[in-house]
C-alpha cells in the first residue's frame, strides 16, 4: 500500500516525530495548512500546545479538514486533546474523532513532568512514557479500547484507526508505537 504520512506541524515537537518516521526509512510530510492534506493517508498529531493550534488551524480551512480526516490519526499528548470529543481545563471541543473526554495538564505544571514505564497492548515488554504537562483521560465511550497504562491509569485508547495517547512515543528513542500505527 502507497502511505504517505503526515505530520502536523504548526507548533510542538513535530521534528522528533519526523526523526522517528527517519529512523524507519520513511519521510513524512508536514502539514501547516489544509492543501498540506491533499493524499495524507495517516495523520500524526504531536505533543505542543493545544489552545495554540485551536487558534493557528482556524485560518484556511485546515481545522475543519482535520475534524474531517478518515485515516488512520496517532496524537501524542496535545495530539490526544486534539482528537478527543470533550477538552477540560479550559472547557473546549475537540475533533471528536474519539468519543473521548480529557483533562489538560492533569499531572500539575512543566516541573511535574515525568518520564516512567508502562504498559502498550501490543508490546510484551514495558515501554519508558514521557509525560510533560500531559492530560489524563477522565472518561471514554464504549466504542473505545484502552491500549496503553502507567499502573491502572488508562494513559492511551484505540478507536478503530484512531489512536490517542497521554504520553510522548516519539521521545522515547523507540520506532514501536510509530511502527504499530502505520500498520493500521
Ligand atoms: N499541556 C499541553 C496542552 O494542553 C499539552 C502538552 C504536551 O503536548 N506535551 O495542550
Amino acid at each position: 500500500m502507497n502511505r504517505t504520512i503526515g505530520v502536523l506541524a504548526i507548533q510542538g515537537d513535530f521534528q522528533a516525530h519526523l526523526e522517528v518516521l527517519g529512523l524507519m526509512g520513511v519521510t513524512g510530510r508536514e502539514i501547516r495548512n489544509s492543501g498540506d492534506l491533499e493524499g495524507v493517508t495517516h495523520l500524526i498529531v504531536p505533543g505542543g500546545e493545544s489552545t495554540t493550534i485551536q487558534k493557528i488551524a482556524q485560518f484556511d480551512g485546515l481545522w475543519d479538514k482535520l475534524v474531517d480526516f478518515q485515516g488512520p490519526v496517532m496524537g501524542t499528548c496535545m495530539g490526544s486533546i486534539l482528537m478527543a470529543r470533550t477538552i477540560l481545563s479550559p472547557d473546549a471541543r475537540g475533533w471528536g474523532m474519539i468519543n473521548l473526554a480529557v483533562q489538560r495538564n492533569a499531572y500539575g505544571r512543566q516541573i511535574n513532568s515525568f518520564a516512567a514505564r508502562g504498559k502498550i497492548a501490543f508490546l510484551d515488554h514495558e515501554f519508558e512514557m514521557v509525560f510533560i504537562r500531559a492530560p489524563k483521560i477522565i472518561k471514554y465511550g464504549d466504542d473505545v479500547k484502552p491500549l496503553a497504562w502507567l499502573g491502572n491509569e488508562v494513559t492511551g485508547v484505540i478507536s478503530g484507526n484512531k489512536m490517542a495517547l497521554t504520553f510522548h512515543p516519539e521521545l522515547s528513542g523507540s520506532t514501536l508505537v510509530h511502527e504499530y500505527f502505520l500498520g493500521l
